[in-house]
């Protein structure tokens, strides 16, 4: 932002002979102003000038012609990162023209990954979805016909109408792919009195959140990078991941102060290859090498004997497990090494393949770096294998050992840098308990099983009269597609399914209305992530709308300034949620009501406004510059609402918090009306972290209650991937299937015409030595066999990846068929589709990507042909039995593909994959727990119910 450029000999040069603008020129010559008013080049114009800044048009060069526009912030949608975003708005044209990065969003710092400005393709796309659709003959089969807003809102309305007075509330669910709106479908869905909220955590990181939530009762890691000396990766934060913008701009940060990086991960990846320390380990193998670092910190005694003695509860695991021994930490500590002695770096290499020597160093490493100990951990190994979510649980066990936990350096839990705000109305928690979502099999699911769906609707354990998708693909993303396929096309299983989409999709072509909705500058919402040590909040604001208003001509609706009739979620649910209780009966209506005029309907300018004026800091920082809050929101964007945020445990209760409590002595524990608020901890009455011991629980005794003793301390799962199981000799591999290539978006950048460029096939990896031992050649056509049927793919002979395991990328391999409105065209084949009866399904390529005519000229420019394979399509549920998470390696069989296979071919058995379903589900130990409950009411639960509904024997 402060940057400033003083021009070369060359540029100079170029300047005087009209070859480029003169950027750099003084007083009536200084062309198109593209610098502040001192007349020096800027990396980001000032905000003072964003209401008015003038550049020459590139189109126009070599003649200098200036464009006028406006600079409206607002946030990106395509990762959950939710970087900042600058808009370009030309004010001839009132059209975006570029977006770059927002230089004043405190955790992206005017920084984009290539998806962030690519959000300008997705506003672009000449085949973008931009009038309400409903089906017209049978669900799935391609016809549709225009409608009006009013007829959907009507339609929809009335029949959840029927269905709340009916009480038949568990049928109505909202599941959303991508999320973002903090707070508001917490409002939207308490209002209504329903429990159906299901998302897409049980496809992406429930493995790992449990792993956390069983430690601290918080389930997510949020390292502080900058200030780290030595991270731990078991992702590939440097180029994707979740916060990987914010994330790998801090870990480069570090790594220019010195510090240190190893990376866990099969696959050489962009991440792996930055390292200091590549450990490639045998997928599901993580914790062996984690539990081995332990143990050699451990043996050399290189902990953080203050932390461990005060922040873990060492009593409680002495006292369960070694009755009658002194309790001493001394003896605690001779406990754990005994309890991990099996442990050895040998053993871990054993297991992993990984050198027992660089394991050691590492452990050392971490062992020096102390409290700076950085660690992350993210979907892969945890949400790849059975028992992933020890992966996160073994790798937070260093921090807890090395005392790094919520330090300088360290690593917090997530909810210390996540901002939640007070929305205006709070409707009580939803009386029902919606078990198509958390069903008593899963008592710690950490997240629904919305992967099962399918599978629940077929056995009859209910049904769906209404059914949102927002943003969300599951017949390609998730595993299993053509179950969902089976499901979607029944409407005796799903009576409305409503797709709020801003594209089409695999899942939008099975719906009965296709609702447009508006990308990120489209629409409103507010968004806060753990990024760093700090907290704040960004404001993601429909770009047009803003400047309409600024220009003078203020619209009611943000879909009057957006395309065709896109609308924004926001305003659909407030609208829907009005027309669901007309008359204010059903006691729903009252929510919708405006905080500053009574009796009317809210505006979403005043639902933010009602959450700005209530964040800390922002309304003061906000009256220095003469603004509102929610002005100054609009004008930069994002808000930092706490920086240096560390040993949020420490934080000690008020006098007010400590009424009427009581101090249980052994522990410390402080109560109040039976319910733990506090620690005792050094004579200070700490909050702690939201567990029963309010301490960091290394011996669960959650675990032992819910029947899984074995359980009970830090341990290693092997993976139903284990390499054990694996032939190599008959082509059995462990398949990687989760990585993100750094361009694309899960499903959602088949409309990003730059991204479809750069990326459009996804190879299976094999190392050199393995498609040797096969006779494979490097492209070479190969079937893949998974337990439910096969995929055929090309191979990539590389060294980038361990033997023994292979790996594809999940994002390519788009579809559409021939009855389905032509979409996404930059990335999808049109295939053909078969159904063979006895749950059998075909799919074949009957037309790859080819260049196309439209309204945007690059569309017949395509040069690039392959579409790629859908392997996701091909792949059996596999329920992690604790924490719920689809565990999405898989043991596949590779075989040179048959001559009558064709590249892109699919082929599914969904009857074999119902059964494996339930091979699955009988490794569960179902609810009730004890005092016949549901779940344990310590632990969190996505957008809680009320607690009368944790009892089985009460509902
Ligand atoms: S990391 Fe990239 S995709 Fe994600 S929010 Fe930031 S700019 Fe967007």
């Amino acid at each position: 932002m402060s940057y400033t450029h003083k021009p070369t000999v060359i540029e100079t040069i170029a300047e005087k002979l009209h070859l480029i603008p003169d950027l750099h020129a003084q007083g009536d010559d200084r062309g198109a102003k593209s610098a502040t008013s001192d007349g020096t080049q800027v990396n980001c114009p000032p905000p003072d000038q964003w209401d008015n800044w003038v550049e020459y048009d590139s189109k126009s060069w070599p003649e200098r012609k200036t464009k006028e526009y406006m600079l409206i912030p607002t946030a990106c949608f395509n990762c959950e990162a939710g970087c900042g975003l600058l808009a370009y708005v030309d004010k001839e044209t009132m059209t975006m023209r570029k977006l770059v990065g927002n230089p004043y969003h405190p955790a992206s710092r005017g920084r984009n990954c290539a998806k962030g400005p690519a959000t300008l393709n997705q506003i672009e796309d000449t085949d973008r979805v931009l009038y309400p659709m409903k089906r017209s003959g049978k669900r799935g089969g391609g016809k549709w016909d225009r409608v009006s807003w009013d007829s959907v809102l009507d339609d929809i309305a009335g029949r959840m109408r029927k269905a709340i007075q009916e009480g038949r509330n568990n049928e109505i669910s909202y599941h959303v792919g991508r999320p973002g709106h903090e707070g508001f479908m917490e409002w939207v869905l308490r209002a209504w009195n329903v429990d159906g909220h299901n998302s897409h955590t049980n496809v992406c990181s429930s493995g790992a959140r449990f792993g956390y939530a069983i430690w601290e009762g918080l389930d997510r890691p949020s390292p502080d990078y900058t200030n780290a000396k030595f991270m731990l990766l078991v992702s590939a934060h440097l180029e994707s991941g979740h916060y990987f913008n914010p994330h790998a701009q801090r870990i480069v940060e570090a790594r220019m102060k010195g510090a240190k990086l190893a990376v866990l991960d099969p696959r050489l990846s962009n991440t792996a290859s930055m390292s200091d320390y590549w450990m490639p380990s045998f997928p599901g193998s993580e914790p062996a090498i984690l539990l081995a670092m332990a143990k050699v910190i451990l043996d050399e005694g290189i902990y953080n004997r203050d932390y461990l003695e005060n922040w873990v509860n060492w009593k409680e695991y002495l006292q369960q497990d070694y009755k009658g021994t002194p309790v001493t930490f001394e003896n605690f500590i001779e406990a754990l090494k005994k309890e991990y002695s099996a442990y050895t770096p040998e053993y871990a290499e054993k297991e992993s393949g990984v050198k027992a020597e660089m394991i050691v160093e590492v452990a050392r490493k971490i062992g020096e770096a102390g409290t700076q100990f950085a660690t992350h951990v993210w979907r892969s190994a945890s949400s790849g294998n059975l028992g992933g979510w020890a992966v996160s649980r073994t790798l937070h066990f260093l921090n807890v050992l090395t005392g790094s936990v919520g330090t300088p350096g360290g690593t917090s839990p997530s909810a210390w840098n996540k901002f939640h705000p007070d929305v205006h109305a709070k409707p009580k928690p939803q009386t029902f308990w919606n078990t198509l979502q958390l069903p008593d099999e899963y008592p710690l699911a950490h997240f629904e099983l919305s992967f099962l769906l399918p599978h629940f609707l077929k056995e009859g354990r209910g049904k769906l009269d209404v059914y949102f998708t927002r943003v969300f693909n599951p017949v390609w993303t998730y595993p299993d597609g053509f179950s969902w396929i089976e499901a979607l096309e029944d409407e005796s299983k799903i009576g409305l399914h409503a797709a709020l989409t801003p594209t089409w999709s695999e899942t939008a072509y099975f719906a009965d209305y296709v609702l447009p909705m508006g990308h990120s500058a489209e629409r409103h919402d507010l968004i806060s992530y753990e990024t760093h040590a700090g907290k704040w909040i960004a404001f993601r604001q429909p770009v047009l709308r803003v400047a309409h208003a600024k220009m003078g001509n203020p619209v009611d609706y943000t879909w009057q300034a957006n395309v065709g009739e896109v609308w924004e979620e926001d305003e659909f649910w407030i609208e829907l949620t009005w027309r669901i209780d007309p008359d204010g009966s059903l006691g729903i209506k009252q929510y919708c009501m405006s905080p500053y005029r009574p009796g009317e309907k809210i505006t979403i300018e005043e639902y933010y406004r009602y959450i700005f004026e209530r964040v800390p800091g922002l309304p003061e920082k906000a009256a220095k510059e003469g603004l509102t809050a929610l002005g100054y929101m609009q004008k930069y964007g994002a808000f930092e609402v706490e920086s240096n945020v560390y040993k949020v445990n420490e934080r000690t209760l008020s006098e007010a918090d400590l009424q009427g409590s009581s101090v249980k002595q052994e522990t410390g524990l402080i109560t109040k009306n039976g319910k733990s608020i506090g620690v005792q901890v050094k004579g200070l009455n700490c909050t702690g972290f939201p567990t029963p011991s309010r301490k960091q629980e290394l011996y669960s005794q959650t675990m032992i209650d819910w029947k899984w003793p074995e359980y009970r301390l830090p341990t290693y799962i092997k993976s139903h991937v284990h390499q054990d199981i694996m032939n190599r000799s008959k082509g059995e591999f462990a398949l990687v299937p989760t990585f993100r290539l750094p361009v694309l978006i899960h499903s959602r950048s088949g409309n990003a015409k730059w991204l479809a460029e750069i990326a459009h096939r996804n190879p299976v990896w094999m190392n050199a030595s393995d498609a040797k031992s096969l006779g494979f050649e490097d492209g070479d056509l190969i079937r893949v066999n998974t337990d439910i049927g096969f995929f055929i793919n090309r191979v990539w002979v590389t060294e980038g990846i361990r033997p023994g395991v292979v790996a594809c990328s999940h994002h390519i391999g788009r579809w559409r068929r021939e009855q389905d409105p032509a979409a996404n065209r930059w990335a999808t084949n049109r295939v053909e589709i078969k159904r063979e009866g006895g749950g059998k399904w075909k799919m074949r390529v009957a037309e790859s990507i080819e260049p196309y005519e439209s309204s945007d000229p690059d569309s017949s420019r395509i040069f690039w042909s392959d579409g790629g394979v859908h392997q996701n399509i091909t792949f059996p549920v596999h329920p992690d039995p604790i924490s719920g998470m689809h565990c999405w390696h898989q043991k596949v069989r590779i075989e040179k593909a048959h001559e009558e296979d064709c590249y892109g071919d699919v082929f599914v058995d969904t009857e074999r994959s119902f059964q494996i379903y339930k091979e699955w589900l009988a490794m569960t130990r179902p609810a009730p727990g004890p005092d016949g409950l549901r779940r344990p009411l310590w632990m969190g639960r996505p957008f809680r119910p009320d607690e009368k509904t944790y009892y089985i024997s009460k509902t």
